[in-house]
């Protein structure tokens, strides 16, 4: 999606200058003259990031800032204040009322760019996570809603690769207020704690005595650990070709030399918030998958995932003439288990079940709960014969041993199981395993605790 930025000044020529040099990043530009009519785009419109100039008469930028923050619709829309003068008390100010960063005219093209675009991207992450939570409230994914996604605001795990012990412990002093922060001053001993500690943020010095700092990015970029951990780099000012090169490899933001401490607050912030956001995506995107495919009782594979898989495997053990079978086992007389102790301990058996059905198949074969006590394997080149051992590995697994749902070891269970084999080229995911239910009822009918194998 294109991100969408209000340029808020006064001054045409300031807003079309702005403008030109946005537009060459395909971004969508958005414009206004006054604080007014920038609220009132606000409240109209989608926008992703405000550009706001401090000085404009009436309604100075400060207190647009104060208002979008305040307005439930507009305070998760970034806001960059630009200042006409580099004074540290505007910065203040500007945090005060609640500014996601600055920018100092004239503005500079890199600062300009990098700006936008970090917190562009803070919000249209942070609107596809609302969005998610939405949907799934919708859906009633109870384990999904009730994970609300947190504002981000946490404090963080810094890693500072500074070999300056001055300028080090300066930053060590700001952050540590609000994070935890280490400070490394060499790169390989960097790159260890970045890959062991999982932290939220790397920033690197590029003056380093002995070390290129672009090296640790370069490095930290391509494990595959670390691919997503924002960086943020400090350098000199006018050294532009290495600022675009550490930009180039990905490195998220930077910080110039003096290190103006409420730039390096609002900096940290953003990048910090944005790991968090994505984060939280992705676990989402985990969380969700694996409720659609995976039984929560048990953690075995569910039914659904459990016909697609038969249904690969039975097309590709036809096509390359190998064995395929499938064992469903039934836990005999669930129900007086039930009724006897209980329907927690029953889950607990259930459970317990499921481990001792799982560590009699190889990893190979997929382990799923049908439903209920019902159980199933899907074993890939295993013939009859191989099959029935398996089946009868389970059942004594089961029949032996109590089960330590009750403590007294009075609970004993048995389980019937019907082993299917393929056997022509016309068998189906659904005729196979229909021979295999018909081999489990006949187990049933014969007296339970057995292993009987279809007929042919
Ligand atoms: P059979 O030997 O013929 O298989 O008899 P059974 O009692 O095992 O079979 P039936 O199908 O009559 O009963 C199965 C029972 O399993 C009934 C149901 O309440 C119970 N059950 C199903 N799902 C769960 C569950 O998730 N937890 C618990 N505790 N019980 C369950
Ligand atoms: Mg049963
Ligand atoms: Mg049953």
């Amino acid at each position: 999606m294109t991100a969408r930025v209000l340029i808020v000044d006064d001054v045409l020529a300031n807003v079309k200058l702005l403008e030109a040099r946005l537009s060459a990043e395909y971004l969508e530009i958005l414009t206004a003259h006054s604080g007014p009519e920038a609220l009132a785009v606000c409240a109209r419109e989608r926008v992703d990031v405000v550009l706001l100039d401090v000085m404009m008469p009436g309604m100075d930028g400060f207190e647009v800032c104060r208002r979008l923050k305040q307005s439930p619709g507009t305070m998760h829309v970034p806001v960059i204040m630009v200042t006409a003068l580099d004074q540290p008390s505007d910065k203040v100010q500007g945090l005060d009322a609640g500014a996601d960063d600055f920018l100092t005219k004239p503005v500079d093209d890199i600062a300009l760019v990098t700006r936008v675009k970090n917190l562009a991207r803070l919000k249209l992450l942070g609107d596809e996570l609302a969005m998610r939570t939405m949907t799934a409230g919708e859906l009633g994914l109870p384990t999904v809603a009730s994970s609300a996604p947190t504002f981000g605001d946490e404090p963080g795990r810094i890693i500072i690769v500074e070999d300056h012990e001055r300028s080090a412990a300066r930053m060590r002093e700001a952050l540590a207020r609000s994070h935890s922060v280490m400070v490394e001053p060499d790169l390989p001993g960097a790159l260890l704690k970045v890959a062991d500690t999982g932290c939220d943020l790397l920033m690197v010095s590029l003056n380093l005595g002995h070390a290129d700092g672009l090296r640790l990015c370069a490095q930290v970029r391509a494990l595959e650990r670390t691919r997503h951990l924002p960086m943020i780099v400090l350098l000199d000012p006018g050294d532009d070709a290495r600022l675009l090169r550490a930009l180039d490899m990905g490195v998220n933001d930077y910080l110039m030399r003096p290190i103006d401490r409420n730039e390096m607050l609002a900096r940290v912030r953003t990048q910090i918030r944005r790991k968090r956001h994505a984060d939280q995506l992705r676990m989402r995107l985990e969380r969700s998958v694996e409720l659609a495919i995976i039984d929560p009782l048990t953690g075995l594979h569910n039914r659904r995932y459990m016909e697609s898989h038969l249904k690969t495997l039975v097309a590709q053990s036809i096509q390359f003439e190998r064995p395929l079978s499938v064992l469903i086992a039934d836990i005999d007389h669930f129900k007086a288990v039930n009724d006897t102790w209980g329907h927690d301990i029953g889950d607990k058996v259930l459970r317990e079940f499921a481990v001792r059905f799982k560590s009699n198949i190889r990893g190979v074969d997929l382990a799923c709960r049908l439903g209920g006590e019902e159980f199933l394997s899907i074993m890939p080149d295993t013939d009859m014969n191989g099959a029935l051992q398996v089946g009868e590995r389970v059942r004594a697994c089961v029949a032996g041993l109590p089960f330590d749902a009750v403590s007294s070891g009075s609970l004993q269970v048995t389980a019937s199981v019907g082993v299917a084999t393929l056997q022509s080229l016309l068998d189906t995911p659904e005729t196979l395993f229909k021979r295999a239910d018909e081999a489990l009822y006949a187990a049933k009918r014969e007296g339970r605790n057995r292993v009987v194998t279809a007929a042919a």
